[in-house]
């Protein structure tokens, strides 16, 4: 038999964006009734800081969401009120660059190696999508000039119309991969202009550096931001293993919804903060059925690694580590182990403990042991820096992370065009409103993205 609470809000999924949305609202209206139910154990999502052995003794790694960028003003103002600090990620010298054949290069500067054709092509390519993205309309994506077209149009037929050499052809592919987290026959053209209009332009989405995203990281990790939230909010808050299966609305525009575990616990609210992952709101039945179905294809697992070392022996070659295994990352997609790790990059803590991490791509490769996945990680790098030194490690840890289990079927994708989608993906439907790094109109599915979307959504519910 189920039971049922009152509430002025629920907010379903207890990610950063969420997080920021209960802040929001503790701040400007303490007085409220809140309640934030999630489906796991854990609260903060793919955000995890990790204690490891490191070369001066214990400290802590980030082993999921890491990076930030000191141009993203939602999450650094965040981090300022909240009393956290940052320090510079590691950018410096060779890079390293694996072919699709597998061969290894090395460069150094922004630019990969690549042949002069290829070189242009790929150049000619950016720039075509920089003027794209220019012309999105993020407030409403329907209203875009081209949406029609757009919506109509994937990344592979774009990338096929555009380029002319192969591995120009084959970079688009790994880049969208790593950064979209779905193979370019997958992805509308209307949601990849849309997800880089986020940021701003094509070279804020994909690069490391001053310019982008990515350029710092919280000192102590990321769950600092996390913890200091959860304080802020009251731990009472907090309804764990509460994996949301239904929200109701049937009652009339004013009378709230009722949201439903699948335990079948009942909360009735005065408003709702659905702030799951979009490809999350699949396992969610909403009557009345919603207007737009909120359901985009998007990266639904990442399972990362962190490995510590007695000395920065990449630092000693003159190089930051940051690897990209385009052989791996193209493989990964068709479920292939054999090139298992897909980036690298360097983890040195803000104390100054020496660490790499990195992310591995084919999902099964979860089912092997953590060991397994070291011996992995130790071979590849030896390879990639030519040495032994890898095999001198001191602690390794890796966490896997995937938001929802159910992934929505293909056609259900098919239904609606991305424009729509897009327009709608924020608008409140009733008593319910969005969170939700998704629905962000900066730095789409980034942390600063769930912060931004978070305080949007508090905002509006206040
Ligand atoms: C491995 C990894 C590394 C990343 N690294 C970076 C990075 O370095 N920098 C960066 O900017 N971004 C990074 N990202 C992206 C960034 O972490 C996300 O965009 C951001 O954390 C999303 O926050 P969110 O609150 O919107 O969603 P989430 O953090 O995913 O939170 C959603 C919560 O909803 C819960 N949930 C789902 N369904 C239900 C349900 N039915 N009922 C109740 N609860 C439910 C989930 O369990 C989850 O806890 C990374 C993402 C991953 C996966």
């Amino acid at each position: 038999m189920s039971s049922s609470v009152e509430y002025d809000v629920v907010i379903v999924g207890a990610g950063l964006s969420s997080l920021s949305a209960a802040y929001e609202i503790t701040k400007k209206k303490p007085e409220a009734k809140l309640i934030i139910l999630e489906a796991t154990d854990y609260i903060g999502g793919p955000i995890k800081t990790v204690k490891m052995k490191g070369a001066n003794g214990d400290d802590y790694w980030d082993v999921g969401a890491s990076r930030i960028g000191s141009k993203q003003v939602e999450i650094m103002n965040l981090i300022g009120e909240l009393g956290l600090e940052t320090y510079e990620h590691y950018d410096e010298g060779k890079k390293y660059w694996q072919l699709p054949n597998g061969s290894i290069k090395s460069y150094s500067g922004k630019i990969p190696p690549l042949p002069y054709t290829s070189l242009v092509d790929v150049l000619r390519y950016f720039n075509k999508v920089d003027g794209m993205q220019g012309k999105v309309n993020l407030e409403d994506a329907k209203a875009t000039p081209k949406a029609d077209e757009w919506d109509n149009m994937t990344v592979d037929e774009l990338k096929t119309k555009t380029l002319w050499t192969q591995v120009a052809k084959d970079m688009v592919d790994v880049l969208t991969i790593m950064f979209f987290g779905i193979p370019p026959t997958y992805l509308s053209v209307m949601q990849y202009a849309y997800v880089i209009a986020t940021c701003g332009s094509w070279n804020a989405h994909i690069a490391g550096d001053r310019a982008c995203k990515l350029n710092l990281r919280i000192k102590g990790g990321t769950r600092g931001l996390v913890d200091r939230l959860i304080e802020k909010i009251g731990k009472d808050k907090f309804a764990l293993n509460a994996k949301v299966s239904k929200i109701n609305q049937d009652g009339g525009p004013n009378s709230g919804a009722t949201v439903e575990t699948e335990a079948g616990k009942q909360y009735t609210a005065r408003k709702v903060i659905v702030a799951v992952p979009v490809m999350c709101n699949a396992s969610i039945k909403f009557t009345p059925a919603l207007g737009s179905n909120h359901l985009l294809p998007s990266a639904i697992a990442g399972l990362f690694f962190v490995i510590t070392y007695k000395k920065s022996f990449w630092r000693e070659q003159g190089s930051c580590a940051a690897t990209l295994n385009m052989q791996g990352t193209l493989e990964a997609v068709q479920e292939k182990t054999e090139h298992p790790i897909l980036v690298v990059f360097d983890h040195t803590s803000a104390n100054g403990n020496p660490a790499l991490m990195g992310a591995f791509g084919a999902l099964s490769l979860r089912e092997k042991t953590s060991e397994e996945r070291r011996g992995m990680v130790v071979k590849y790098l030896r390879e990639v820096f030519q040495s032994d030194e890898p095999m001198d490690f001191v602690d390794y840890q890796d966490y896997s992370w995937s938001p929802c289990k159910e992934i929505p079927p293909e056609d259900a994708f098919k239904e609606e065009r991305a424009s729509y989608v897009l327009s709608s993906i924020r608008k409140p439907e009733g008593a319910i409103h969005w969170a939700g790094s998704h629905t962000a109109t900066a730095w789409y599915d980034c942390l600063s993205g769930a912060v931004q979307a978070g305080q949007r959504a508090g905002k509006e519910v206040i």
